[in-house]
């Protein structure tokens, strides 16, 4: 489904943040990039939305080339790990934004923002601000506005970072579930190994810009390519 094709990226003309990055997302798999803080996993996921851009090389997504395509015409949502919901909106109209902004028309926006909100059981919290709703909440409403216009990718940045330890392990059991009834590709960034080891079909383990393995969980575990992916994986038994 994606390609990246010698990607590197520089914030300050100097220092690589990613070096030569080549990387094929399959369709449909849930992929965690996986790495120490300052490795470069955001940084990917950000040029895969359209907020940062490469400094060299090419992602393809979808046999297209995205270097020249704003974020908002590439059929992919995100979510962050601090939910970015307006705080002057409704949960509908947080919901219902990637609507708008595809022109979408009235009632079809409606239908979708309902159906987005039971999808992720809320559909009885469409009036409420979002400061009127917890962690657990915001973050479920911050899903439904990624899922809402149909995208076949949805990127994730730590987006269960700022929940307790019980709520969390509850929301990776649905983000699973949700991923496996979608059938659509879910690409999970964070630096926790229990989390990217308990969700994904693959793993790509980051390290100062470069990907150190990319495999299954289990191929991770039996055979980790050298001491940084052993000792890292390792680390969360
Ligand atoms: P974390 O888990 O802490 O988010 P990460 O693996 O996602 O880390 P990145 O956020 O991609 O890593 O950062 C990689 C490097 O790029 C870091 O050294 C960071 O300081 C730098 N960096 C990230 N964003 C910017 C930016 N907008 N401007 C300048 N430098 C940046």
């Amino acid at each position: 489904l994606v390609s990246f094709r010698n990607v590197q990226k520089s914030y300050d003309g100097e220092t690589l943040v990613v070096r030569d990055l080549n990387l094929d997302i399959r369709s449909g798999e849930f992929l965690s990039l996986l790495g120490p803080s300052g490795s470069g996993k955001t940084t990917c996921l950000m040029m895969l939305a359209g907020f940062e851009f490469p400094t060299a090389g090419d992602i393809i997504f979808d046999g297209r080339n995205l270097n020249n395509v704003p974020p908002h015409k590439r059929d992919i949502g995100m979510v962050f790990q601090n939910y970015a919901l307006f705080p002057h909106l409704t949960v509908e109209r947080n919901v219902e934004y990637p609507l708008k902004v595809r022109r979408m028309d009235a009632a079809e926006r409606r239908k979708r923002v309902a159906a987005a909100l039971e999808m992720v059981q809320m559909g009885a919290f469409g009036k409420r601000y979002p400061r009127q709703l917890s962690g657990g909440q915001q973050q479920r409403i911050a899903l439904a506005r990624a899922l809402v216009f149909d995208p076949k990718l949805v990127l994730m940045d730590e987006p269960l970072g700022a929940l307790d330890k019980q709520l969390r392990e509850h929301m990776q059991l649905e983000l699973k579930a949700l991923h496996r009834s979608l059938g659509i590709t879910f690409v999970y960034v964070t630096h926790d190994q229990s989390e990217a080891l308990t969700m994904s079909d693959r793993v790509a383990v980051f390290d100062q810009g470069v990907i150190q393995q990319i495999s299954t969980v289990d191929a991770l575990y039996e055979s980790p390519c050298n001491r940084f992916v052993a000792g890292f994986v390792g680390d969360c038994n």
